[in-house]
């Protein structure tokens, strides 16, 4: 992989790169769609990263779909796949972790301790493999992009961090490799994720700008599910993730909710645009 990077960038040739842990879906084409668009060519990852999964989260019984997704990359227009083993990445005696202070350890890395410490190690190896010019993550893990790009920034990277809006279901449950646990049951249920976030922009459309009021109609669209349990659902600022009181710059509605023993992330992204006070929303 390293060598055949080193080439196309002598080509000055633009590598695009997409990693994901696989169990493909159309969130994951979707950023290889993109990539094929600015770049040739398109190389992706598949790699469930043993680093950022807890001892008791699910690193074993993550979906594996090999062969289907090959067919899906492909079918994306990937030009290369890169399908390292756990044992290449890390061999026995490695040491060396990156931690992106500060952002790491609210939220998600609340809950998931040293979750993204694993994300931004394996993240810059990848990225010193592949060698892209431009990495394309998608805005479903927000915390996660964030932390990349103040990585990329901080690390004086080569590689330009592109952010893609939430591909979703029909019915608004944003795609994840994890949707693939839940039962009939909580399969509908899941949607509450995405009608707490609806029920926050319809708020936020009516002229709301409290984060308090926002979070407690959030809490409230979700406690009307009996098969939903609140990890998290805060507003925070897109640039700290810290709590905002009111909504007058970029911000993150942010949820993670388990349905049942299944643990799923959504939010709403909230941006000011020009003067006059009104919102632009991304959901
Ligand atoms: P994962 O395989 O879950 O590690 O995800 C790989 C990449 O796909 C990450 O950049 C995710 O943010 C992105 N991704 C996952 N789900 C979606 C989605 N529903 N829409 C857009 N991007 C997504």
């Amino acid at each position: 992989m390293k060598e055949s990077a080193r080439q196309a960038r002598a080509e000055s040739r633009i590598i695009g790169f997409v990693p994901t842990m696989g169990a493909l879906h159309a969130g994951h084409t979707a950023l290889a769609q993109r990539a094929k668009q600015q770049c040739a060519p398109v190389v992706a990852s598949i790699f469930v990263n043993p680093k950022q999964f807890g001892p008791n989260e699910d690193f074993t019984k993550y979906p594996r779909t090999l062969e289907a997704d090959c067919e899906k990359f492909s079918a994306a227009g990937v030009d290369a796949l890169f399908l390292p083993a756990a044992a290449e990445i890390y061999p026995s005696g490695f040491r060396t972790y990156v931690t992106v202070e500060g952002l790491s350890d609210r939220l998600e890395g609340r809950s998931r301790p040293g979750h993204f410490r694993g994300v931004a190690t394996v993240v810059l190896k990848l990225l010193e493999i592949v060698q892209p010019n431009f990495a394309y993550f998608g805005r479903k893990d927000a915390q996660q992009v964030r932390i990349i790009s103040q990585m990329a920034r901080d690390l004086n990277l080569d590689t330009e961090i592109v952010v893609s809006p939430i591909v979703r279901e029909p019915d608004g449950l944003a795609l994840s490799s994890r949707n693939a646990y839940l039962n009939p049951d909580e399969r509908r249920a899941a949607i509450v994720l995405h009608r707490a976030l609806e029920a926050a922009r319809a708020e936020l459309t009516a002229g709301v700008r409290d984060s308090l009021h926002l979070q407690s109609i959030i809490r409230r669209a979700l406690q009307a599910e009996p098969l939903a349990a609140v990890d998290y659902a805060e507003i925070v600022d897109a640039d700290a993730f810290e709590p905002v009181t009111r909504i007058a710059r970029p911000c993150y509605a942010l949820l993670a909710v388990f349905i049942g023993k299944t643990r799923l992330i959504d939010n709403l992204y909230i941006e000011p645009v020009g003067d006059s006070g009104e919102l632009a929303y991304h959901l």
